[in-house]
Parts: structure tokens; C-alpha cells; sequence
């Protein structure tokens, strides 16, 4: 990406006089397949960026592996297509010295839960401010089709092909389980307003923002959300003034449930599903410690690091 920040570098305007339009987060033009819900996420997180007015020179999305990680190729900001697995690292690090940069993570299921699945419990632990995107399609569809840790009991797959022998973790239930969880919602790529709503509520947030968006991959798991898709009476919205409103999907949603995201023991229940899928958020706590501010790392010129430097070097002199 490093042409990239170049041209960030030397074309940005002072940022306190532009207004942001949602082109100016238009990057290359996306190739996942037609029809792959990545592109109805890829526009909601663009709409929600000129939204917030965020200067691309002061946003940073980081990924890992998969059809999902190629989110910083097509947002005009700065990126970092990173490794499999280790997307939160990456951004952790990123987060840890330059607390004043938006940061914004995108990972699959397989890049989340599975490889990465100990930095995934381990951010959520840590509370940094930061969203973090999980784009669920039940598979692995960058390398062609292998059962992730999200797929569905019984779907076949490359390496199942019986079909998935166990039955899915639920990353909803899990990320509640981890101290210090301060943020926990979840979206479906098919409804764009909602989609928008959410990630607008997790970029407000003040801490580890996670959102499990359900995602079609109409390559590989075609079927595994189309019920939820042409029935909205599967799905069941939660509802509560500091939880996502989307005024618009009142009428097509009758299925609603009252959910307050203070209840810590209800967003554990409503996590777990009984054939209703859930979305909105489950749980929001602003009172947790932010580990960039419990360790801030103080500011030092220039000269300061060059000397702190030298005499590092200074120890391995002979
Ligand atoms: Fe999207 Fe699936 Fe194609 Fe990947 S394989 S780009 S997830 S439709």
C-alpha cells in the first residue's frame, strides 16, 4: 500500500476545510464476485465514513487473509493487508502509536476464529478504541471452499465433504464471554440501512468495537442465510434507544424484541440462538479501561528518539 500512502501524503487538503464525499473513500474497483455481499458492506462502511467526516489521511484499515481482507485495497485511506490470522496485531500496534488515528479491522471467520482466534480474545480483552469487522459467510472462499469454524453443521465442503461435523462456534456468545468485552453487535449484509446504523454505533463507541456481519458468499454458501433473506420473520431486531435504530425497517421487521445493551445477562441469552437470528447490539459498556490510555506512551521529538536510539545501538557496541 505504500503508493498509496503517497499519494495520501502529498494530495491531502488541510483537513479542517474539506467536506469528505463518499468518492473521496472510492479506491480500486472491488473484484470480489457479482453478487458477493462484501460489496453491500464495502459501500456501508464508505457511506458511514462521510458520515463521520473521517479524513482518509487519519484512517487505517488493517486486514488479514481472505476475501474479506482485500477491504484495504478498496478504501481510499490508509491500509495494511496483513497476514492470516494476524490482522489485530497488526492493528494493535498501529492503535499503540498513534492513538489519534480511526482504526478499522476487517477479518473473515476463518481469520478471526480460527487462526487468529487468540489475538480476537486477546483485543477484546485489551479494549483498544477500535472497530473491529467480522464478515461471517460460514467459509473459507479464498482458497476455494474449506469448512471454516462458523459453517454451518452438515454443510459439505473440500475438506468436509459430508458436510461440517461440528456444530459452529457462535462468535457472538464468545466475544461476550471475554473480560472487559465493551462493544458486541451484529448486522446482515442484505439490509444496508441496518448495516450503516451498526457501524456508525461501533465507530462511536469509546473502546473494542466488534461486529459479526452475516455475509452471502454466493460461491460456496449460497444457502446458508437465504431464509434469513426471504423471511424477515427469522430475523428479529433488537430495539432500544442505545442500541441501533433504523426507523426505516420498522415496517418490514414486526419481529422485535426490547433488548437494553446495559444487560449483560441478557445479551448472553439473546446471543444464544432458538431459530430467531439477532441483530442490532447485544452489549455496550463505556466503563472498561482502554488499554491505550491505561499505558500511554509519552510524546518525544524527533531528536529525543534519535538519541534514545543511539544509545540502544550504544549497548551493542564492541
Ligand atoms: Fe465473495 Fe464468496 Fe466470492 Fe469470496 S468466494 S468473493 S466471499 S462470493
Amino acid at each position: 500500500m505504500s503508493d498509496l500512502c503517497c499519494s495520501l501524503l502529498s494530495s491531502t487538503p488541510d483537513s479542517e476545510e474539506r467536506e469528505w464525499t463518499i468518492s473521496d473513500y472510492e479506491a480500486a474497483l472491488a473484484r470480489w464476485c457479482p453478487g458477493c455481499g462484501d460489496h453491500a458492506i464495502l459501500a456501508a462502511v464508505q457511506r458511514m465514513l462521510e458520515a463521520e467526516q473521517l479524513p482518509p489521511e487519519q484512517t487505517v484499515f488493517v486486514s488479514g487473509i481472505g476475501c474479506a481482507s482485500r477491504f484495504p485495497h478498496y478504501v481510499r485511506a490508509y491500509g495494511f493487508h496483513g497476514i492470516h490470522g494476524r490482522a489485530l496485531p497488526i492493528a494493535t500496534g498501529v492503535k499503540l502509536r498513534r492513538p489519534d488515528l480511526n482504526v478499522f479491522v476487517v477479518m473473515g471467520d476463518g481469520d478471526c476464529c480460527s487462526i487468529g482466534a487468540a489475538h480476537w480474545i486477546h483485543s477484546i480483552r485489551y479494549n483498544l478504541d477500535m472497530v473491529a469487522l467480522m464478515l461471517d459467510n460460514g467459509v473459507y472462499g479464498l482458497t476455494k471452499n474449506q469448512t471454516s469454524p462458523t459453517s454451518p453443521r452438515g454443510l459439505p465442503s473440500n475438506t468436509q465433504p459430508r458436510g461440517a461435523i461440528l456444530p459452529p462456534l457462535n462468535p457472538i456468545s464468545a466475544t461476550l464471554g471475554v473480560a472487559n468485552a465493551s462493544f458486541v453487535a451484529q448486522t446482515a449484509d442484505w439490509l444496508p440501512a441496518h448495516v450503516f446504523a451498526t457501524l456508525r454505533e461501533a465507530f462511536r463507541h469509546h473502546g473494542f468495537a466488534f461486529v459479526r456481519v452475516l455475509q452471502r458468499c454466493p460461491k460456496y454458501t449460497e444457502n446458508i442465510f437465504s431464509t434469513l433473506v426471504h423471511d424477515p420473520g427469522l430475523v428479529e431486531l433488537m430495539v432500544h434507544p442505545d442500541g441501533v435504530v433504523v426507523p426505516e425497517l420498522d415496517r418490514m421487521f414486526k419481529n422485535k424484541v426490547q433488548h437494553d445493551p446495559a444487560d449483560l445477562d441478557a445479551a448472553r441469552r439473546l446471543a444464544v440462538s432458538d431459530g430467531n437470528v439477532r441483530l442490532g447490539v447485544f452489549y455496550r459498556n463505556e466503563t472498561h479501561p482502554v488499554y491505550e490510555e491505561t499505558r500511554a506512551v509519552p510524546a518525544r521529538s524527533a531528536g529525543e528518539k534519535l538519541a534514545l536510539l543511539n544509545t540502544e545501538l550504544d549497548r551493542y557496541a564492541v
